[in-house]
Protein backbone atom coordinates (compact mmCIF):
# COMPACT_ATOMS: atom_id res chain seq x y z
CA UNK A 1 0.00 0.00 0.00
CA UNK A 2 1.16 3.56 -0.92
CA UNK A 3 2.13 5.46 2.20
CA UNK A 4 0.40 8.72 2.54
CA UNK A 5 1.80 12.02 3.95
CA UNK A 6 -0.57 14.91 5.33
CA UNK A 7 1.54 17.84 5.19
CA UNK A 8 0.25 20.48 7.85
CA UNK A 9 -0.55 23.84 7.42
CA UNK A 10 -1.73 25.04 10.49
CA UNK A 11 -4.16 28.12 10.93
CA UNK A 12 -4.35 28.77 14.29
CA UNK A 13 -7.52 30.37 15.49
CA UNK A 14 -7.64 32.11 12.25
CA UNK A 15 -11.95 33.19 11.65
CA UNK A 16 -12.81 30.76 14.45
CA UNK A 17 -15.99 32.71 15.44
CA UNK A 18 -16.41 30.74 19.28
CA UNK A 19 -13.79 30.11 21.87
CA UNK A 20 -14.79 26.83 22.71
CA UNK A 21 -14.17 25.89 26.57
CA UNK A 22 -10.93 23.54 25.90
CA UNK A 23 -9.12 25.53 23.03
CA UNK A 24 -5.88 26.70 22.70
CA UNK A 25 -4.45 26.46 19.24
CA UNK A 26 -1.93 29.13 19.42
CA UNK A 27 -0.07 26.00 22.08
CA UNK A 28 -1.61 23.05 20.33
CA UNK A 29 0.17 24.58 16.85
CA UNK A 30 2.74 26.09 17.91
CA UNK A 31 2.44 29.35 15.82
CA UNK A 32 0.87 32.73 16.57
CA UNK A 33 -0.17 33.29 13.14
CA UNK A 34 0.30 32.12 9.74
CA UNK A 35 1.72 34.05 5.87
CA UNK A 36 1.61 32.65 3.09
CA UNK A 37 5.56 32.78 3.07
CA UNK A 38 5.58 30.95 6.09
CA UNK A 39 3.19 27.97 4.68
CA UNK A 40 4.71 27.56 1.25
CA UNK A 41 8.41 27.22 3.49
CA UNK A 42 6.67 25.04 5.49
CA UNK A 43 4.98 22.92 2.48
CA UNK A 44 8.30 22.56 0.71
CA UNK A 45 11.31 21.47 3.63
CA UNK A 46 8.41 18.73 4.43
CA UNK A 47 7.64 18.00 0.38
CA UNK A 48 12.06 17.44 0.02
CA UNK A 49 12.19 14.95 3.05
CA UNK A 50 9.26 12.40 1.40
CA UNK A 51 10.17 9.48 -0.80
CA UNK A 52 8.55 10.03 -4.48
CA UNK A 53 6.29 7.05 -4.13
CA UNK A 54 4.16 8.55 -1.09
CA UNK A 55 0.83 10.35 -1.84
CA UNK A 56 0.72 13.49 -0.27
CA UNK A 57 -2.31 15.98 0.48
CA UNK A 58 -1.84 18.93 1.74
CA UNK A 59 -3.76 19.52 5.34
CA UNK A 60 -5.51 22.90 6.49
CA UNK A 61 -5.31 22.12 10.39
CA UNK A 62 -5.15 23.77 13.57
CA UNK A 63 -8.41 26.32 13.30
CA UNK A 64 -11.74 26.61 11.59
CA UNK A 65 -10.58 26.60 7.87
CA UNK A 66 -14.04 27.60 6.70
CA UNK A 67 -14.80 30.15 9.05
CA UNK A 68 -11.53 31.92 7.76
CA UNK A 69 -12.24 35.26 6.63
CA UNK A 70 -13.09 34.91 2.55
CA UNK A 71 -9.94 36.90 1.14
CA UNK A 72 -7.27 34.79 3.22
CA UNK A 73 -8.97 31.35 2.75
CA UNK A 74 -9.03 31.87 -0.84
CA UNK A 75 -5.49 32.71 -0.67
CA UNK A 76 -4.62 29.30 0.71
CA UNK A 77 -6.93 27.65 -1.47
CA UNK A 78 -5.09 29.34 -4.49
CA UNK A 79 -1.73 27.95 -3.12
CA UNK A 80 -2.79 24.55 -2.21
CA UNK A 81 -4.07 24.33 -6.05
CA UNK A 82 -0.81 25.51 -7.45
CA UNK A 83 1.14 22.24 -5.51
CA UNK A 84 -1.80 20.16 -7.03
CA UNK A 85 -1.17 21.59 -10.24
CA UNK A 86 2.38 21.29 -10.20
CA UNK A 87 1.77 17.38 -9.51
CA UNK A 88 3.70 17.79 -6.02
CA UNK A 89 0.49 16.94 -4.08
CA UNK A 90 -2.60 15.32 -5.27
CA UNK A 91 -5.32 16.87 -3.28
CA UNK A 92 -5.77 19.22 -0.18
CA UNK A 93 -8.12 18.41 3.14
CA UNK A 94 -8.59 21.04 5.71
CA UNK A 95 -10.53 20.72 9.59
CA UNK A 96 -13.46 22.91 10.40
CA UNK A 97 -16.76 23.51 12.39
CA UNK A 98 -20.19 22.02 11.59
CA UNK A 99 -21.35 25.47 11.40
CA UNK A 100 -18.87 26.38 9.26
CA UNK A 101 -20.29 23.96 6.15
CA UNK A 102 -22.46 25.06 3.41
CA UNK A 103 -23.61 24.67 0.19
CA UNK A 104 -21.12 27.70 -1.10
CA UNK A 105 -18.37 26.77 1.14
CA UNK A 106 -18.32 23.33 -0.33
CA UNK A 107 -18.56 24.58 -3.53
CA UNK A 108 -15.49 26.29 -3.29
CA UNK A 109 -13.62 23.77 -1.60
CA UNK A 110 -13.93 21.55 -4.44
CA UNK A 111 -13.35 24.06 -6.83
CA UNK A 112 -9.85 23.56 -5.67
CA UNK A 113 -9.29 20.21 -5.31
CA UNK A 114 -10.16 19.64 -1.75
CA UNK A 115 -10.68 15.69 -1.12
CA UNK A 116 -11.28 15.32 2.46
CA UNK A 117 -13.09 17.47 5.10
CA UNK A 118 -12.25 16.73 8.91
CA UNK A 119 -15.30 17.70 11.24
CA UNK A 120 -14.46 18.79 14.44
CA UNK A 121 -17.99 17.14 16.10
CA UNK A 122 -16.10 16.56 19.30
CA UNK A 123 -20.09 15.45 20.90
CA UNK A 124 -23.58 14.46 19.62
CA UNK A 125 -24.77 15.65 23.19
CA UNK A 126 -26.43 18.87 22.87
CA UNK A 127 -25.43 19.36 26.71
CA UNK A 128 -21.41 18.78 26.11
CA UNK A 129 -21.89 21.28 23.43
CA UNK A 130 -23.48 23.59 24.95
CA UNK A 131 -21.02 23.25 28.56
CA UNK A 132 -18.23 23.56 25.72
CA UNK A 133 -19.43 27.09 24.51
CA UNK A 134 -19.24 25.41 20.82
CA UNK A 135 -21.88 27.89 19.64
CA UNK A 136 -23.40 25.10 17.28
CA UNK A 137 -25.73 22.11 18.10
CA UNK A 138 -25.93 18.55 16.76
CA UNK A 139 -28.19 19.09 14.74
CA UNK A 140 -25.82 21.54 12.65
CA UNK A 141 -23.54 18.63 12.81
CA UNK A 142 -26.06 16.19 11.45
CA UNK A 143 -26.76 18.20 8.48
CA UNK A 144 -22.27 18.80 8.13
CA UNK A 145 -22.31 15.50 7.70
CA UNK A 146 -25.03 15.04 5.43
CA UNK A 147 -23.78 18.35 3.52
CA UNK A 148 -20.16 16.82 3.45
CA UNK A 149 -20.57 13.41 2.00
CA UNK A 150 -23.59 14.54 -0.53
CA UNK A 151 -21.17 16.56 -1.71
CA UNK A 152 -18.64 13.40 -2.33
CA UNK A 153 -16.04 14.54 0.16
CA UNK A 154 -14.50 12.17 2.19
CA UNK A 155 -15.23 13.16 6.23
CA UNK A 156 -13.15 12.34 9.16
CA UNK A 157 -15.05 13.02 12.20
CA UNK A 158 -12.63 14.36 15.44
CA UNK A 159 -14.19 13.57 18.48
CA UNK A 160 -13.01 14.38 22.33
CA UNK A 161 -12.88 12.22 25.42
CA UNK A 162 -14.00 13.80 28.72
CA UNK A 163 -15.55 17.14 27.86
CA UNK A 164 -17.20 18.86 30.32
CA UNK A 165 -20.79 17.05 31.32
CA UNK A 166 -19.58 14.07 28.88
CA UNK A 167 -20.02 10.92 30.25
CA UNK A 168 -18.67 7.71 28.34
CA UNK A 169 -22.62 6.93 26.87
CA UNK A 170 -22.65 10.18 25.25
CA UNK A 171 -18.90 9.36 23.97
CA UNK A 172 -20.04 5.85 22.89
CA UNK A 173 -23.26 8.12 21.20
CA UNK A 174 -20.73 9.94 19.42
CA UNK A 175 -18.24 7.15 18.13
CA UNK A 176 -21.68 5.60 16.80
CA UNK A 177 -23.01 8.58 15.25
CA UNK A 178 -19.74 9.21 12.88
CA UNK A 179 -19.67 5.44 12.00
CA UNK A 180 -23.34 5.85 10.61
CA UNK A 181 -22.73 9.41 9.13
CA UNK A 182 -20.12 7.63 6.47
CA UNK A 183 -17.00 8.49 8.22
CA UNK A 184 -13.92 7.41 6.31
CA UNK A 185 -11.81 8.07 10.00
CA UNK A 186 -11.56 9.41 12.91
CA UNK A 187 -9.91 11.07 15.21
CA UNK A 188 -9.95 10.88 18.85
CA UNK A 189 -8.58 13.41 21.50
CA UNK A 190 -8.82 12.91 25.05
CA UNK A 191 -9.52 16.46 26.76
CA UNK A 192 -6.22 17.86 28.34
CA UNK A 193 -6.50 21.28 30.20
CA UNK A 194 -4.39 24.15 28.48
CA UNK A 195 -3.22 27.33 31.00
CA UNK A 196 -5.34 29.85 30.02
CA UNK A 197 -8.51 28.03 28.57
CA UNK A 198 -11.61 28.78 30.58
CA UNK A 199 -11.18 25.15 30.90
CA UNK A 200 -7.74 26.18 33.40
CA UNK A 201 -10.26 28.25 35.68
CA UNK A 202 -13.28 25.79 35.26
CA UNK A 203 -10.98 23.52 36.91
CA UNK A 204 -8.92 26.18 39.18
CA UNK A 205 -12.18 26.53 40.77
CA UNK A 206 -13.46 22.71 40.57
CA UNK A 207 -16.36 23.12 38.19
CA UNK A 208 -14.28 20.60 35.82
CA UNK A 209 -12.59 17.59 36.90
CA UNK A 210 -10.22 16.27 33.85
CA UNK A 211 -9.85 12.47 33.25
CA UNK A 212 -7.72 10.58 34.94
CA UNK A 213 -4.89 8.80 32.46
CA UNK A 214 -6.69 5.46 33.90
CA UNK A 215 -10.14 7.11 32.96
CA UNK A 216 -8.97 8.65 29.91
CA UNK A 217 -7.46 5.13 28.95
CA UNK A 218 -10.76 2.95 29.67
CA UNK A 219 -12.92 5.57 27.71
CA UNK A 220 -11.05 5.75 25.19
CA UNK A 221 -10.67 2.16 24.64
CA UNK A 222 -13.95 2.06 24.74
CA UNK A 223 -14.21 4.10 21.59
CA UNK A 224 -11.91 2.70 19.75
CA UNK A 225 -13.66 -0.60 19.69
CA UNK A 226 -17.15 1.07 18.03
CA UNK A 227 -15.08 2.16 15.42
CA UNK A 228 -12.75 -1.07 14.83
CA UNK A 229 -16.66 -2.92 14.71
CA UNK A 230 -17.68 -0.64 12.22
CA UNK A 231 -14.16 -1.04 9.78
CA UNK A 232 -13.84 2.84 10.78
CA UNK A 233 -9.81 3.63 11.28
CA UNK A 234 -8.75 6.07 14.11
CA UNK A 235 -5.85 7.99 12.27
CA UNK A 236 -4.88 9.30 15.51
CA UNK A 237 -5.63 9.34 19.45
CA UNK A 238 -4.17 11.98 21.88
CA UNK A 239 -1.97 14.95 20.95
CA UNK A 240 1.70 14.19 20.35
CA UNK A 241 4.05 16.39 22.16
CA UNK A 242 4.55 18.34 18.77
CA UNK A 243 1.41 19.30 19.25
CA UNK A 244 1.46 21.53 22.54
CA UNK A 245 0.93 18.68 24.58
CA UNK A 246 4.24 19.28 26.71
CA UNK A 247 2.01 22.82 27.70
CA UNK A 248 -0.96 20.81 28.82
CA UNK A 249 -1.51 22.20 33.31
CA UNK A 250 -4.07 19.31 33.63
CA UNK A 251 -5.80 16.22 32.71
CA UNK A 252 -4.39 12.99 30.39
CA UNK A 253 -1.15 14.41 28.98
CA UNK A 254 0.56 10.91 28.50
CA UNK A 255 1.95 11.24 24.85
CA UNK A 256 1.66 7.30 25.36
CA UNK A 257 -2.03 7.70 26.03
CA UNK A 258 -3.13 6.58 22.36
CA UNK A 259 -0.86 3.90 22.27
CA UNK A 260 -1.78 2.61 26.02
CA UNK A 261 -5.81 2.74 24.77
CA UNK A 262 -5.04 0.51 21.67
CA UNK A 263 -3.45 -2.08 24.25
CA UNK A 264 -6.12 -1.97 26.66
CA UNK A 265 -8.65 -2.79 24.36
CA UNK A 266 -6.74 -5.54 23.14
CA UNK A 267 -6.75 -7.20 26.81
CA UNK A 268 -10.85 -5.95 26.74
CA UNK A 269 -10.91 -8.54 23.38
CA UNK A 270 -8.85 -11.07 24.68
CA UNK A 271 -11.16 -11.10 27.82
CA UNK A 272 -14.13 -11.21 25.96
CA UNK A 273 -13.05 -13.92 24.28
CA UNK A 274 -11.52 -16.10 27.38
CA UNK A 275 -14.32 -15.10 29.87
CA UNK A 276 -16.80 -17.76 28.06
CA UNK A 277 -14.25 -20.30 27.90
CA UNK A 278 -13.65 -20.68 31.91
CA UNK A 279 -9.76 -20.96 31.28
CA UNK A 280 -8.97 -20.35 35.33
CA UNK A 281 -5.97 -21.85 36.40
CA UNK A 282 -4.96 -22.78 32.72
CA UNK A 283 -2.40 -21.78 30.40
CA UNK A 284 -3.41 -19.26 27.72
CA UNK A 285 -1.96 -18.78 24.04
CA UNK A 286 -3.62 -15.50 22.37
CA UNK A 287 -2.92 -15.20 19.16
CA UNK A 288 -2.71 -11.25 17.46
CA UNK A 289 -2.42 -9.91 14.42
CA UNK A 290 1.64 -9.39 13.02
CA UNK A 291 2.98 -6.30 13.99
CA UNK A 292 0.32 -6.20 17.48
CA UNK A 293 2.35 -8.26 19.63
CA UNK A 294 3.43 -5.36 21.68
CA UNK A 295 0.03 -4.02 22.40
CA UNK A 296 -1.07 -7.25 23.46
CA UNK A 297 1.13 -7.40 25.59
CA UNK A 298 1.13 -4.10 26.71
CA UNK A 299 3.79 -1.44 28.70
CA UNK A 300 5.19 -3.26 31.29
CA UNK A 301 3.56 -6.10 30.52
CA UNK A 302 0.32 -4.86 32.33
CA UNK A 303 -2.10 -7.22 29.92
CA UNK A 304 -0.40 -10.24 30.61
CA UNK A 305 0.27 -9.25 34.23
CA UNK A 306 -3.57 -8.52 34.56
CA UNK A 307 -4.64 -11.92 32.47
CA UNK A 308 -2.65 -14.10 34.74
CA UNK A 309 -4.32 -12.33 38.01
CA UNK A 310 -7.51 -12.84 36.39
CA UNK A 311 -7.79 -16.33 35.35
CA UNK A 312 -5.39 -17.43 37.62
CA UNK A 313 -3.14 -18.39 34.98
CA UNK A 314 0.78 -19.65 35.68
CA UNK A 315 1.49 -18.49 31.40
CA UNK A 316 0.00 -16.36 29.17
CA UNK A 317 1.67 -16.65 25.40
CA UNK A 318 1.05 -13.94 22.78
CA UNK A 319 2.18 -14.89 19.29
CA UNK A 320 1.11 -13.32 15.93
CA UNK A 321 -1.17 -15.35 13.82
CA UNK A 322 -1.00 -14.43 9.93
CA UNK A 323 -4.52 -14.07 9.64
CA UNK A 324 -6.00 -11.88 11.79
CA UNK A 325 -6.61 -8.01 11.25
CA UNK A 326 -6.58 -5.31 13.99
CA UNK A 327 -7.61 -5.85 16.92
CA UNK A 328 -8.96 -9.68 15.99
CA UNK A 329 -7.66 -12.23 18.33
CA UNK A 330 -7.63 -15.89 18.42
CA UNK A 331 -7.75 -17.07 21.95
CA UNK A 332 -6.56 -20.87 22.93
CA UNK A 333 -6.35 -23.12 26.15
CA UNK A 334 -3.00 -24.97 26.60
S1 LIG B 1 -13.94 25.66 16.89
FE1 LIG B 1 -11.97 24.66 16.90
S2 LIG B 1 -10.44 26.27 16.62
FE2 LIG B 1 -12.38 27.25 17.18
S3 LIG B 1 -12.26 27.55 19.38
FE3 LIG B 1 -13.32 25.62 19.01
S4 LIG B 1 -11.76 24.02 19.02
FE4 LIG B 1 -10.73 26.01 18.82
Amino acid sequence: MKKHCNIPVFVPHLGCPHACVFCDQRAISGHGDLSLDTAREEIGRILSSLSPDTEREIAFFGGSFTCVERERMLALCRLGREYIQSGEVSALRCSTRPDGIDGEVLAILKEYGFSTIELGVQSVSDRVLAACRRGHTFADTERACRLVREAGFSLVGQMMIGLPAADPESELATARFLCEAGASAARVYPTVVFRGTALWEETAEGRYRPLSLEEAIGRTASVLDVFDRAGVPVIRVGLCEGEGLRAAAAGPNDPALGERAMSRLFLCRAREALDPLSPAGKDLEIGVARGALSRMIGRGRENILALKRIYNSKNVKVIENSFLRGYNIKVKIV
